[in-house]
Order: C-alpha cells, then sequence, then structure tokens
C-alpha cells in the first residue's frame, strides 16, 4: 500500500506478523533514484508489497542508493542488507544502535548478559528461556548490513529538491533517529511517537548507566517546539499535533511512576512482581519481559529520585520505598 504525501515523497506500508500487523517506510524519489526511510521486516510479503509499491512509481529495488534507518530494531532494518546487495544502496545509522546491532549478534554473550541481569529482577526461568530462544530469530530476522557513514545528530542531508535534518531520539533505543523535513514541516519519527501507544522501553544490558525513560522524556522535550505540520510514526496514523501527543506520553509515564511507587508502598518486591501488579500475572512469557523493562525503566528513575532503594536476598534485587 502507497500514500503520496508530497509528489516526491511516498508512504509504504509493508505487513509484519506481530500484533502492530505493519509497519510505515517512506520513500523519497531524488535525482532519477529512491532513498528509503526505514526498509519493514525480512519476511517475503515484505519484498513483494515494496517491489509493488516501488513500481507505481516506476522505480525497482535497484533505484533504491540510499537507506536511513530510524534505530536498529529488525521492523525497521530488516532488508537493509538485501536492498544493499541488489543496489549498492548506503545505509546509515547511528553509531550508537550499529554497535547495539553487533552486540545482539553475539549471542552467547547477550544470553550470558540477559540471564545474569534479569534473573535477579525476578523473571522467570522459563520466560527467560523463551527469551533466549527469541533473541536467536530476532537476529535472523534482521540480514547484516555495512553502515556507509553513520547517522550525525543535528546533520542536515539534501537529497535533490528536499532537505531533512537528523534529530536525536534517545529513549525507545538508545541511537533512534527522527528525521525533520523543515521546508515542508514534516517529521518522520520511527518509533519515537506513536499515536496510540507509547514505544517500549528497555534497559541496555550493555550499558546500564544508560537511562531509557530520562532520555525519553528528554527527547521528547527537545522536540515539543518544532514547528510540524504533520508526524508521519512507523507504526499508526499520521497525526498533526506533536505537543500535544507528546504531552499525553509524559502524563502516561507520570501515571505509571506513580503506580509503581504505591505497588511498593510498605513492601519488598523484585522488579517483575512489582510489573505483575501494573501489567497483570497471566501476560505471555514475551509480554512478561516487556513489562518488566517497562517497569525496571521506571524503578532506575525512582531510585535516582530518592524514592526507592534496593536490597538482595538469595540473589534478587528487591525494591523497597524509603
Ligand atoms: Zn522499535
Amino acid at each position: 500500500m502507497i500514500d503520496r504525501i508530497l509528489p516526491d515523497l511516498y508512504r509504504i506500508t509493508l505487513p509484519m506478523p506481530f500484533r502492530l500487523r505493519h509497519v510505515h517506510v517512506y520513500a523519497l524519489l531524488h535525482d532519477g533514484r529512491v532513498a528509503l526511510f526505514d526498509t519493514g521486516m525480512n519476511i517475503p510479503e515484505t519484498y513483494t508489497v515494496l517491489d509493488e509499491a516501488l513500481s507505481t512509481l516506476g522505480k525497482t529495488t535497484k533505484d533504491i542508493d540510499r537507506i536511513f534507518l530510524t534505530h536498529f530494531h529488525a521492523d525497521h532494518c530488516g532488508i537493509a542488507g538485501r536492498i544493499q546487495e541488489i543496489s549498492g544502496a548506503a545505509v546509515h545509522l547511528s553509531d550508537v544502535d550499529e554497535s547495539r546491532l553487533q552486540q545482539n549478534n553475539r549471542l552467547e554473550e547477550l544470553a550470558g548478559r540477559a540471564r545474569q541481569f534479569f534473573l535477579p529482577q525476578g523473571l522467570p526461568l522459563k520466560a527467560m528461556d523463551t527469551l533466549i530462544k527469541l533473541m536467536a530469530v530476532f537476529r535472523k530476522a534482521t540480514i547484516p548490513f555495512r553502515v556507509g557513514s553513520p547517522l550525525v545528530p543535528r546533520e542536515r542531508i539534501t537529497l535533490g529538491d528536499r532537505t531533512f535534518e537528523v534529530i536525536p531520539a534517545p529513549g525507545h533505543t538508545a541511537g533512534q533517529m527522527c528525521f525533520y523535513f523543515p521546508d515542508e514541516a514534516i517529521l518522520l519519527a520511527g518509533d519515537h511517537i506513536l499515536p496510540d501507544i507509547t514505544p517500549n522501553l528497555s534497559p541496555d544490558i550493555f550499558r546500564l548507566e544508560y537511562r531509557p525513560l530520562k532520555s525519553f522524556l528528554e527527547s521528547l522535550g527537545a522536540i515539543r517546539d518544532l514547528p510540524v505540520r504533520m508526524v508521519y510514526p512507523a507504526h499508526g496514523d499520521p497525526f498533526p499535533d506533536l505537543p500535544k501527543r507528546i504531552d499525553e506520553m509524559k502524563e502516561h509515564h507520570a501515571e505509571r511512576t506513580q503506580l509503581i511507587v504505591e505497588a511498593l508502598r510498605g513492601k519488598e518486591k523484585t522488579a517483575f512482581d512489582v510489573s505483575g501488579d501494573i501489567f497483570g500475572t497471566e501476560l505471555p512469557e514475551f509480554d512478561q519481559f516487556l513489562a518488566l523493562n517497562e517497569t525496571y525503566v521506571h524503578l532506575v528513575e525512582l531510585m535516582d529520585k530518592g524514592v526507592v532503594m534496593t536490597g538482595e536476598r538469595d540473589g534478587l534485587v528487591l525494591y523497597r520505598t524509603t
């Protein structure tokens, strides 16, 4: 499915097997070539739909000369490597996310670190095993690619008649970037700002000093007043009111922080137990993991504020209010 945003900028909606069902990528026609912003997942349907969409523009995959990736997740960069193989396209991703992608490829180290981090947070062994199996699946979901030149925060890139700015948006991943077209007042937001859900926030188990929630709220604040006519997210419909959506997401996180403090009042709990209080205890295993992540990133900020402190018992990290 393809939608025209500008005479030379198109949104292509690609299928996804997961709950979100789809991911949007964006194609900019320039100098007879195509620049692609994100690529979709490495599943057969992506190639079919992308080829069809490009053919309505009189283009093929061979015409793609640049690929700009918002972040390293498989639904965004899954087939960058395949396109690069076909067309020789230059691929651009932030340094931070590229090194995270490399770390994910070292499966044994990744699994070791994941066990070391998540088991003390209370994640059940069964969910841990499922997660480690999924890590192998996720690795295959991205075809390896070479990054030409990394994306540099605030750099301006001109392609044909259009210029866009690379806007740092750490939070959902530490190296996420949005792409802002100032003349057209358009923001390609990746997973930074979604219309219907708040993007998942997870600790970086290779870099625990990274604070996802703090970074997310700060990078939302930094773009709140950007002149934007329309936000184009990677999932869900475009929407015009950027400050309104940012305020909603901030409010959502403030409420969640409050729920976590209440869950801990007078009790000592693992992060996993707190996540059960907030998100329920009947979740599928992968969702248990996501819920734990969301809870943990809030606990980190509450510890920083001195509202929550930790102790240890039987190899488990226990949180309580101060
Ligand atoms: Zn993502």
